[in-house]
């Protein structure tokens, strides 16, 4: 089945009782049973919930992995992943990644006693060298937040291997829509579905998909455990939203790129990042492990202050200034002072994120609306 055939389909079939081609939204906190333990595989919501079910039936199929666990927000995700570590144990990841993923590792589970390495895994011997034997865990982002930096899939899997350790993507920016990392050797793949796989910026939510099997017993462990679990609406929402992740991202990526010409032909704009530019630093890698290069964009001023990009950003009509990304309208934000202002300047600095760094996630809008826009703004400033 085709990927655009599968975000209808993967996993789906009508309601047993009714026919519903749509799934059904079980509210319900419990489920009667016959007698002790004689039920219809449900017990608890907290374990499992039919309109849930369907929707890790769908990421599965998309992922093409045997197993997926939603949870009710891709932090909680990261954290169900994260704690299959313990104390001692020590994780590698991309040093340009989502803020709230620093802050997770950095403020919550080091002080358990794992330790972290932040580093550019655009080089694969960087990583070998920052290697231990206490390494654990892989934590790869590509294309990077907010640099869009490609990093190697398929050579991080087989170092990870060689190592002993798990390699785990955060596919948010991707989606399985242009990337699939498990079929290039990942062990688990993280999703804020909160992004482009609801895609319409009204829930929040996550998900895990592996083939590993001692990963997947431990995040339904946790999903019992500690029930960081989505309600069966933002469930249905996020399943409804998958239906036009084909189509919508498609039009992202288009939109990307005239967006990204326009800039680039801008006489205030300094820098576009953009992996889709053919002399991005990844463009090649990113052509062969992804199906198109995204609808993320990133790019810094001539004057490089962060003055002048917070001028720039509250002087665009369509471009709506929010956090988040992965949504039908177009969103424009400030890394240094908002996604990224837990990570501390000089690291920031030292991975190239700059003061005047403005990123953009192409909505479906027409292009020319988006463009026209942007130059608004620019003659505002
Ligand atoms: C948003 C985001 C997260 C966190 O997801 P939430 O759903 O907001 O908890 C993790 N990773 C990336 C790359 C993200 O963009």
């Amino acid at each position: 089945m085709k990927f655009s055939t599968k975000t209808i389909h993967a996993g789906q079939k009508p309601e047993e009782t009714s026919g519903a081609v749509m799934p059904p939204v079980f509210f319900t906190s419990t489920y009667a049973q016959e007698a002790p333990n004689v039920h219809k595989g449900h017990e608890y919501a907290r374990v499992s919930n039919p309109t849930r079910t369907a929707l890790e039936e769908m990421l599965a199929g998309l992922e093409e992995a045997a197993h997926a666990y939603a949870f009710a927000s891709g932090c909680a995700a990261m954290d169900a992943v994260l704690k299959m570590l313990r104390p001692g144990d020590h994780v590698i990841a991309t040093n340009d990644l989502y803020g709230g993923s620093y802050r997770l590792f950095t403020q919550v589970f080091e002080p358990f006693g794992i330790r972290f390495d932040f580093i550019d895994m655009q080089s694969v011997s960087d990583v070998e060298k920052a290697c231990t034997d206490k390494t654990r865990m892989l934590w790869i982002e590509t294309p990077t937040n907010p640099l869009l930096n490609i990093v190697d899939i398929r050579e991080l899997a087989s170092l990870a291997q060689k190592k002993g350790a798990f390699s785990v993507v955060d596919n948010t920016f991707a989606s399985p829509a242009l990337q699939q990392p498990l079929k290039m050797g990942i062990d688990a793949v993280v999703h804020s579905t909160t992004k482009y796989l609801s895609g319409h910026s009204d829930l929040i939510g996550g998900a895990v998909c592996t083939n590993n099997d001692e990963i997947a017993e431990n995040l339904s462990f946790q999903t019992k455990t500690t029930g960081a679990v989505p309600g069966p609406m933002d469930c249905y929402l996020a399943l409804r939203g998958i239906k036009t992740l084909a189509l919508r991202m498609d039009r992202s990526c288009l939109n990307a790129k005239k967006i990204t010409s326009y800039l680039e032909n801008h006489p205030q704009v300094a820098e576009v990042r953009y992996p889709g530019l053919a002399y991005h630093p990844g463009h090649s890698l990113a052509a062969r492990q992804m199906k198109d290069f995204g609808g993320m964009l990133s790019f810094s001023l001539k004057d490089d202050s962060i003055k002048k990009a917070h001028a720039f950003m509250s002087n665009t009509r369509i471009f709506t200034l929010a956090e988040s990304l992965g949504g039908v309208e177009s969103l424009i934000s400030h890394p240094a002072s908002m996604t990224h202002a837990s990570i501390p300047k000089e690291i920031r600095e030292k991975a190239g994120l700059k003061d005047s760094l403005i990123r953009i996630s192409s909505g479906i809008e027409d292009a020319d609306d988006l463009c026209e826009d942007l130059d608004r703004a620019f003659n505002r400033i």
